[in-house]
């Protein structure tokens, strides 16, 4: 695969999307979370690059291994969890615009991200859109 891999996602459950273009991480819109950590809440946005871990951080506070509960910004559900990282942390499910789920370990400093494809077009999908955007 050449070039950088963008994530582009929405919520599973109301289906907006969750790139928020007025926070840049790593120069691109990033992925808008809500976040619980520890007893504050707030906002994390993660960086669409795939494989990027740089990410901000709103009201709520930058603790190393800390475990965050996540739910979408904008109907507030918890994202869904099908799956336990390797460190023991859960994984939460967001639907990628082209199809298909990237799930995304919830430990601050792991952060282990992957890609799943129901459909094999939709990884082609993913890949080839991107190849023809040219990737600033
Ligand atoms: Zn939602
Ligand atoms: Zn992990």
């Amino acid at each position: 695969m050449g070039g950088r891999v963008r994530i582009l996602v929405k919520c599973s459950t109301c289906k907006k999307s969750l790139m928020n273009p007025d926070v840049r991480v790593d120069d691109l819109p990033s992925i808008h979370l809500g976040a619980k950590v520890i007893e504050k809440t707030g906002n994390i946005y993660l960086s669409q690059i795939y494989g990027s871990l740089n990410k901000k951080f709103e009201d709520v506070d930058d603790i190393k291994d800390s475990v965050a509960l996540f739910f979408c910004p904008h109907c507030h559900n918890p994202f869904p969890v099908h799956e336990m990282c390797e460190c023991g942390a859960p994984m939460i499910d967001l639907n990628l615009e082209v199809g298909g789920v990237i799930k995304i370990g919830t430990r601050n400093g792991c952060e282990h991200r992957s890609l799943q494809f129901v459909e094999p077009d939709d990884m082609f999908s993913l890949f080839h859109d991107q190849d023809k955007s040219g990737l600033s």
